[in-house]
């Protein structure tokens, strides 16, 4: 009897999952959804979040929408845009906090994906996948230097992670040299390179032998290599974004990178550049590597890398360094890492990039949002503290935490989506589609005129 029962209950359960599916799947086939579809995905959303992913979430973001707006849900993207599911438009400042150098959706990357995807959309993992070799050509061809061989992964993260075993392959040594407010991912390894305590401290120990020393100097960073040197702990690799992303958005000082890269020259030690956020012409240059004139033994991309619709990164490293894997190149492997969905979009971005001459435009729109921003910003200086940036990669740092988050919340609400969050807002990080078009600009600008006039200090 009871098998008979669970047995049915079984059943009747598939048959409600299918339903469901079923309903999901016409949703996402539609290109137009109306008034009573957008109240239940919202409500699906806010109850499976609440319930199945995680209910810290739903704490942390409702807050960020207007009063009784329980909850923004995301539902569509194109060019410098997004949209929620009732159709209001946003102009996204936050990029995926770099993700959309292209824009949302670019129609050269959409139609290369679904041409690829039509063909062959994962690789056989034994013969010769082509997109891989093609990719990795184009990219020895437009990376800084002499860097020449590409590993391809899935993330920023995995990237890192690469470039640390890769390091610690080649060197055969253990230690690691990252700075302070650095941000490298959150996996085990990448973590041990991250900075933040509040993400490292209830996963300590993490990897053996790294060392943090502030961003920006030189002189902590020569000790440092000193005294490891001294105690017979040689220093395998440097670590660094040429310019600081999660950290706020911090410059690097005059002349710091060369710096770095001669101190690893003179230690025999690696240079990693992780321009996971900078790379791919966000700083007004293909890689940030080349405004500083200093060639890295290993860069690491991703973010950007895949166009804004796939999920995509690499590690790009000079010969020298990346033969270590030559004898074993299932050293370090990733089944999905370098598949043919996420070449085709990573090559079809460099060429939207170099096409649309998209590093040269962030340079110069990032040169006149950055003042107009500033312009904004003037007599205010009671609530701004700084406003900094480079190329569309751009910082505003407030006094105060709270300050910062009213202004994201103010201008979420007037249809301006920014880095700020209840966790951290004291800079609110502004990285839109190296796209966005004057216009957007100037609405982006006197939002945040608009705004700051109505926070309190
Ligand atoms: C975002 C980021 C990462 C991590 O990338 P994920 O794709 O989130 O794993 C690593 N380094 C830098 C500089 C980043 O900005």
């Amino acid at each position: 009897m009871s098998i008979d029962l669970s047995r049915e209950t079984k059943s009747e359960q598939k048959l409600q999952v299918t339903d469901y599916i079923n309903k999901v799947l016409s949703l996402i086939e539609k290109e137009e959804i109306n008034a009573e579809e957008a109240a239940w995905i919202t409500k699906e959303t806010v109850d499976g979040f609440r319930e199945h992913v995680n209910p810290g979430f739903l704490a942390y973001r409702k807050t960020v929408t207007k009063d009784g707006q329980f909850a923004a849900v995301e539902w569509s993207d194109n060019g410098a845009c997004f949209k929620d599911v009732n159709g209001k438009e946003y102009i996204d400042c936050l990029g995926g906090f770099g993700i959309y150098n292209v824009g949302h959706r670019h129609p050269k990357v959409v139609k290369a994906v679904t041409d690829q995807l039509k063909r062959q959309a994962l690789h056989s993992q034994d013969l010769l996948d082509p997109l891989r070799a093609m990719l990795a050509k184009i990219l020895a061809d437009i990376t800084p230097g002499d860097l020449k061989y590409s590993y391809f992964s899935n993330s920023g993260t995995e990237s890192v992670e690469a470039a640390l075993k890769l390091a610690k392959m080649y060197s055969d040594r253990t230690t690691f040299i990252s700075t302070t407010r650095a941000f490298h991912g959150k996996s085990l390894g990448s973590l041990s390179g991250t900075a933040k305590g509040m993400f490292r401290k209830p996963f300590l120990p993490l990897i053996p032998g790294f060392r943090h020393v502030p961003f920006g100097d030189i002189d902590m960073m020569r000790k440092t290599f000193e005294t490891c040197s001294m105690v017979g702990e040689d220093v395998a690799a440097v670590i660094l974004e040429p310019i600081q992303g999660e950290g706020g958005i911090i410059l690097p000082p005059e002349g710091y990178l060369k710096q770095v890269r001669e101190l690893c020259d003179q230690y025999g030690t690696l240079l990693i550049f992780d321009e996971v956020q900078t790379g791919m012409g966000r700083t007004g240059k293909m890689f940030a590597a080349e405004l500083y004139d200093v060639v890295p033994d290993i860069i690491c991309l991703a973010k950007a890398f895949g166009g804004g619709v796939m999920p995509a990164g690499a590690i790009v490293a000079r010969e020298e360094v990346f033969k270590s894997w030559f004898p074993n190149p299932f050293m370090h492997t990733t089944t999905f890492g370098g598949n043919p969905l996420a070449c085709a979009a990573a090559i079809a971005t460099i060429g939207i990039l170099i096409e649309e001459n998209l590093p040269e435009r962030a340079a110069v729109v990032g040169e006149y949002f950055l003042a107009e921003l500033k312009k904004a910003a003037e007599g205010h200086e009671d609530k701004v503290q700084e406003i900094r940036g480079q190329g569309l990669m751009i910082g505003i740092e407030f006094h105060k935490d709270e300050i910062g988050y009213e202004v994201s919340k103010g201008m979420f609400d007037r249809g301006v989506l920014v880095a700020g969050t209840l966790i951290n807002s004291k800079t609110i990080r502004i990285e839109p589609a190296l796209t966005i078009s004057y216009d957007e600009v100037d609405k982006v600008v006197n939002t945040f005129k608009e705004v700051l006039k109505q926070v309190k200090e």
